[in-house]
């Protein structure tokens, strides 16, 4: 019997994804909890729900194994996002103990939480999709509800261990937040501090969000204590894709 084993949430295994996440094929695992509330957050609607599926790394990779072909040919492997990816980062870990050759494990994050394990997942983990949001402490915190402190202090981690080759870091235009030379002048900063793949992009607003206004977007304001995992297995589908 397996003891202390760290279970991921799952709320969604998406497969079949190509070229959005890296290389190759890719299988997305989005996993809940986000310690953020982004204003134009696009998972809101999954991660209000706050419905999951405890499951252990050997339970996932015996789901994911169905593409494993794809990943071999084609180069890919799983996308951990969410939510905050960096939240499992123990998880992640032991399911990166038992992957088999040719996996890639990337993970999509916003850097912004205190891991315990944050030196031993950026060595371990292949690649990263680092949003930082904002550098500027008071649009960050004004769109995201958050300090931007820990982020920061985390990018600065990956720079002490030279890891800024394994990095994408994404720098969104948000509409009503910041403006695109905004953007321009963070993505300058960023490449200053060593990381070359750089990507200034804008979010784009479903028709039900307005610039600014979380209101109106009719968001879900979520807890960690609203998280409940599923019991109805049957009616609870995870899986996107054939
Ligand atoms: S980081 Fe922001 S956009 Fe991403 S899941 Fe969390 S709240 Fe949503």
């Amino acid at each position: 019997m397996q003891t202390n084993q760290q279970l991921f949430k799952v709320q969604v295994i998406n497969r079949h994804r190509l070229l959005t996440d890296g290389e190759g094929v890719t299988t997305l695992i989005g996993l809940a909890g986000c310690p953020l509330k982004c204003k134009y957050c696009i998972n809101m609607d999954i991660l209000g729900k706050q419905k999951y599926r405890p499951m252990s790394a050997q339970e996932l990779l015996d789901k994911v194994m169905i593409d494993y072909c794809y990943f071999l040919t084609t180069g890919g492997g799983l996308m951990f996002g969410g939510g905050e990816s960096l939240l499992h980062g123990e998880a992640i870990l032991e399911f990166l103990k038992i992957r088999p050759m040719g996996m890639k494990v990337y993970m999509e994050t916003s850097m912004n939480y205190e891991s315990p394990v944050l030196d031993e997942v950026l060595e371990k983990v292949d690649y990263f999709l680092i949003d930082v949001k904002s550098l500027d402490d008071a649009i960050y915190e004004q769109y995201t509800g958050l300090s931007s402190v820990v982020m920061k202090k985390n990018l600065q981690r990956i720079c002490e261990k030279g890891l800024q080759n394994k990095c994408r870091i994404r720098i969104p235009i948000i509409p009503g937040y910041k403006t695109e030379e905004q953007a321009n002048q963070e993505a300058e900063i960023i490449k200053t501090m060593g990381f070359s793949d750089v990507e200034v992009f804008s979010y784009i607003l479903r028709d039900y969000m307005h610039v600014g206004d979380l209101t109106s977007a009719g968001l879900v304001e979520k807890t960690e204590q609203q998280e409940t995992p599923v019991e109805d297995e049957e009616n609870y589908t995870l899986e996107e894709g054939c």
